[in-house]
């Protein structure tokens, strides 16, 4: 039995020692040295990335304040002035020069041609809320208003002969030129 066991286990140990020799023959025909450090995977990233503790026996040590930068790409040769220009320059990124730029004929502010000046609206806008006030104050109330066209008059102005079974609203001040009767 005992001759048996010894027999077994030197089989084992010999089977042992040729895959040894056969995974260093790899690694000289890899041109690896197979006891020396060779060439490693590097990971660098944040101090999050769930590295494996290889240096575990370090743990004492205190660490470098190079554990704690995060390394980014960097360039490595300085862009000269003229690259520069011409990348902030390129027409491609600057402001497109606008040509539908007109003048307000009313009060004489630029505005673009397609759409409506914004000075002038406002203004537009004040006059219809002071309208509003005098209908309200005149009727008490927005559901109150009879169901018939509006009219509003200005100082000095009357009624036409059309006008007169249609709500009258009467503000106290001049006609102002873009509100044509
Ligand atoms: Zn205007």
């Amino acid at each position: 039995m005992a001759f048996s066991s010894g027999l077994v286990g030197g089989a084992f140990s010999s089977l042992l020692k040729w895959c040894l020799r056969v995974e260093q023959s790899g690694l000289r025909i890899l041109g690896l040295s197979p006891w020396s450090p060779g060439p490693a995977l590097a990971v660098q990233g944040p101090i999050s990335c769930p590295f494996p503790d290889v240096h575990s026996d370090d743990k004492d040590s205190a660490p470098g304040f190079m554990d704690s930068i995060f390394w980014m790409a960097a360039p490595k040769n300085r862009r000269t002035i003229e690259v520069n220009r011409c990348r902030r320059r390129n027409p491609n990124k600057l402001i497109e020069e606008k040509t539908n730029v007109d003048v307000c004929p009313e009060c004489g502010h630029l505005k673009l041609k397609h759409v409506l000046c914004g000075y002038c609206y406002e203004k537009v806008q004040q006059e219809t809320h002071l309208i509003r006030k005098e209908i309200k104050a005149k009727e008490g109330g927005p559901f109150r208003a009879p169901t018939k066209e509006t009219v509003v008059l200005y100082d000095g102005e009357k009624a036409r002969s059309e006008d007169e079974e249609k709500r009258v609203i009467e503000r106290s001040r001049k006609r102002p030129l873009w509100f044509a009767y």
